[in-house]
């Protein structure tokens, strides 16, 4: 397969990649350049209560709209397609295992094999941490930095782990689940059936849950407030507890010093743990709390840290935003096919040649 590229005059890290990210609210597909921008972008709901066959086909569909979209050269240049789902995820045999919120039903479901049977080119599936790691290291904040930890703060806590230039996948791809390590011996439950993980003091699920206690017992002055202004089907939400920190009311300052904390302590761990040299924080949550959330880490790294280890650590904001587990899809499949992460390309039936040929067999 390298050959075939090799002789159509490419390198093989420079073709583009359709690249297709399952979300729990939508489904989003783009064609990637080497460089990571970002094509013929499309985008659609996940019909999720319509059942898994339903959420396939949408992927299917976004990927043949943005394929279809692509300029004639570009399109006739697509090495593969990258997919980026919620975990936990088989990054191996491309399945999705059970994500929290795609539906009931939606358990083992073979995501790459469909695209790849569907679209004539290989596919490759990672957990969207995983693949907005890959996304920032090569086009963003950890660009030129082969040890890195990646956070992202936002409706969960989710994180990867990038060690020697390698995702660390661990023997069954479950490896770097950062939101689910402990930070306390008590502590608020987690959504995952555990107790005091970052997750559960840091998420935006776990400060709108928090909120919407804190209503309940009359505990926080704004956010009461904030309630009686909100329509019929509407909630708080995190950034209600962040605005009320803001504005200096005691339980929403609270809350947020806890949950810049709890991911202040969960990096401390995951520095002593993996000796990273730089922690790319993302999410909707970091991106609006900027310095009120990195001073805290940096200080914790600074201060809790094994100091030998502690001062090699740089802590900076992810630079690729909302598309980053688009961006990432290029370098999953660059590395795949070309087997850098060492995990085998994939099991399922791929044709001779990746590369589309224009005019040919696929329509
Ligand atoms: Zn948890």
């Amino acid at each position: 397969m390298l050959r075939t590229i090799e002789t159509r005059g490419f390198a093989l890290s420079s073709l583009p990649v359709i690249a297709v990210d399952l979300g729990g609210t939508r489904i989003r597909a783009a064609v990637v350049l080497p460089d990571g921008s970002r094509l013929a972008r499309v985008e659609r709901p996940t019909p999720s209560a319509d059942g898994p066959s339903a959420v396939l086909a949408a992927c299917r569909d976004v990927a043949r709209r943005a394929r279809k979209a692509a300029p004639a050269d570009v399109a006739a240049t697509i090495a593969g397609i990258g997919l980026s789902s919620p975990g936990p995820v088989d990054p191996e045999r491309g399945v999705v295992l059970e994500p929290p919120n795609l539906g009931p039903h939606f358990r083992d479901i073979p995501l790459a094999a469909d695209l790849a049977a569907a679209e004539d080119l290989p596919a490759f599936l990672d957990r969207d941490t995983n693949v907005a790691a890959l996304g920032e290291h090569a086009f963003g904040a950890a660009r030129g930095e082969n040890d890195f930890i990646y956070l992202t703060v936002s409706t969960g806590v989710g994180g990867s782990i990038f060690t020697g230039g390698q995702l660390l996948h661990g023997p069954d791809g479950f490896a770097g689940e950062l939101g689910h390590v402990p930070v306390g011996l008590d502590g608020p439950p987690c959504g995952c059936g555990g107790v005091a993980h970052v997750e559960a003091y840091a998420a935006g699920a776990s400060l709108a849950r928090m909120a919407a206690e804190l209503v309940a017992t009359g505990g926080s002055a704004f956010l009461v407030a904030r309630a009686r202004t909100l329509g019929k089907d509407e909630e708080l939400s995190a950034k209600d507890v962040a605005e009320g920190a803001l504005a200096d009311d005691p339980a929403c300052m609270r809350l947020m010093n806890d949950a810049r904390r709890a991911v202040a302590a969960g990096c401390v761990g995951y520095v002593n743990a993996f000796n990273p040299h730089r922690i790319v924080v993302g999410g909707s949550i970091a991106e609006a709390e900027g310095d009120r959330m990195l001073g805290p880490i940096r200080i914790a790294i600074a201060t809790e840290v094994f100091s030998v280890i502690g001062r090699l650590v740089q802590v900076v904001p992810a630079a690729l935003g909302g598309d980053v587990s688009l961006a990432g899809c290029q370098p999953l499949v660059m590395r795949r096919l070309a087997n850098h992460d060492q995990r085998s390309p994939t099991t399922i039936k791929r044709p001779d040649n990746p590369v589309a040929v224009p005019g040919g067999t696929h329509p």
